[in-house]
């Protein structure tokens, strides 16, 4: 495609409901990501884009799903997933706004809140479901959101939707989706476990992103942080609470460092442990085995006591002490993105280390995005979602019919509970309980080769059209054949 041309007639090519829509939005012309994208999705190739919040992603996915819907047709035929309630909400309102005129009913699925609403949603048959993996399972599960008739499904802020521990629902509810779609991923970030998850949902897609000289994408994620030198420890836990890393090592300049960073962690109920160099050889070497069999979630370490040492499966490179040269700079960022695997190195940076710091990224040459310490709002929200995710993950081990039972005889208790200042932090310790032993699974473990072929058909209690059967529906696209094995 030739980028160069002029793309205000890509939007002149939709039909004029939706360039009624899209002007109502004021949107004149296209933004880079939907001239690439638009024009794949309508042609009904599955996708990959690296996109980023701004760039006018939802639009790129918004714009070809909104002329895709049949309105005939009260059934749902795109489903965008997607991480928080707060994504949920703007993504639907701009989907719904791109079809008004084509009267394309577009409704937000989220757990956290009463089924009411998005029952009432699903029954009056809405076209478009945008929502997180959970509540949709809920829906799926219940017989209320029914995807035969889907046509488009979109993952959107994939990486943060494997973050959050998503994982098993969206495995669980590949199998309400019909072979015969079209899917397509966003993400800001293309670690491994996200094209992991390409791997199992799309077939042969195109990848496009937006940065040039970018096709590969990077395995590791360079970010730094700018803190004063007193509030670095507070920073390490807040950047910890808000990442939760699977794993991670965190580096000190100094043994004091090390002995320090190591002792504030386990204070704040971190699962930490140290080697420097005036530890005894077996009791590194316990360490060492602990953080390799996964029993051991942070490793506090200098460089030279960490030198040699092969952890290739730590998600986290944490420099708490800013490197001193480009070259520890490489070699602690080396512990990560190995074999194939993401990771994310976070530098903690000081006043006096900055300059130092920009001519090591200089020198080694890699892009390092500066991020901004987390607020305590966000880390609260952060937090609030991993517990609805979890908790909705463990209520649908509990049959429908019981749940409210369930969960009905507890409410006085929780009532109670958070009632006097006392009972309240022992509630609030159930939930720090909770989210320590239920650590969401944020990798994607990819089915047995002939499992996904093979992925068990949802019972089907009706006579609906399967694949194909879109009712009057506009033909696909498709440009190749051979989707028989669809995973
Ligand atoms: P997003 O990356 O999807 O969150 O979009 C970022 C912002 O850009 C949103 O406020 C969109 O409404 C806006 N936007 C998306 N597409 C266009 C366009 N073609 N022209 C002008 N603004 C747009």
């Amino acid at each position: 495609m030739d980028d160069e041309s002029p793309q205000a007639s890509l939007f002149e090519e939709l039909p004029d409901d939706i360039q009624a829509g899209i002007r109502d939005l004021g949107w004149s012309e296209p933004m880079p990501v939907q001239a690439r994208v638009i024009p794949i999705m309508r042609s009904g190739g599955d996708l990959i884009v690296q996109a980023r919040t701004g760039s006018g992603k939802t639009g790129a996915f918004g714009v070809p799903i909104a002329a895709e819907v049949d309105t005939e047709l009260a059934e749902t035929q795109a489903l965008v997933m997607l991480p928080t309630r707060e994504l949920a909400n703007q993504v639907a309102v701009e989907v719904e706004a791109l079809g008004r005129h084509r009267g394309v009913r577009t409704l937000p699925v989220y757990g956290g809140v009463g089924y009411g609403a998005q029952n009432d949603g699903l029954a009056a048959g809405a076209h478009v479901v945008v929502g997180t993996p959970g509540r949709m399972l809920d829906h799926l599960q219940a017989g209320r959101l029914d995807l035969s008739h889907l046509k488009i499904l979109v993952f959107d802020e994939a990486d943060e939707l494997l973050s959050l521990g998503f994982w098993p629902d969206m495995r669980e509810i590949q199998r309400y989706v019909p072979q015969d779609r079209q899917s397509c991923l966003f993400s800001a970030t293309i670690p491994e476990k996200v094209r992991s998850l390409s791997r199992v949902f799309l077939t042969e897609p195109e990848f496009v992103t937006l940065s040039e000289g970018q096709i590969a994408p990077a395995e590791i994620e360079h970010q730094f942080i700018v803190t004063t030198a007193q509030e670095k420890d507070a920073n390490l836990v807040k950047i910890l609470e808000i990442e939760d890393p699977e794993s991670a090592i965190i580096f000190c300049n100094t043994k004091d460092d090390v002995r320090f960073v190591t002792t504030y962690l386990r204070k704040k109920g971190f699962d930490a442990d140290q080697i420097q160099g005036d530890l005894a050889q077996n009791a590194r070497e316990e360490v060492m085995g602990r953080i390799k069999a996964g029993e051991l979630r942070f490793l506090v370490a200098t460089d030279v006591a960490a030198r040699g040492i092969d952890i290739s499966q730590l998600t986290h490179v944490i420099s708490y002490s800013a490197p001193d040269s480009p070259e520890v700079y490489v070699h602690r960022t080396g512990r990560t993105g190995r074999a194939g695997k993401a990771g994310t190195a976070i530098s903690l940076i000081s006043g006096l280390d900055i300059g130092n710091f920009k001519y090591l990224q200089n020198v080694n040459k890699i892009k390092i995005n500066e991020r901004k310490i987390p607020k305590d709002g966000e880390i609260l929200d952060t937090l609030r979602e991993r517990l609805m995710v979890k908790v909705e993950q463990e209520m649908r081990l509990i049959p429908e019919a019981e749940r409210s039972f369930k969960i009905d005889r507890l409410v006085p208790i929780a009532k109670e509970m958070a009632s006097t200042p006392e009972t309240l932090r022992d509630l609030a310790a159930i939930l720090a309980a909770y989210l320590r032993e239920h650590r969401p699974q944020t990798s994607v473990v990819e089915p047995e080769a002939g499992d996904r072929s093979e992925a068990p058909e949802r019972p089907r209690d009706d006579d609906r059209p399967r694949k194909g059967g879109r009712g009057g529906g506009r033909p696909r696209r498709r440009g190749r054949g051979g989707r028989g094995g669809r995973r």
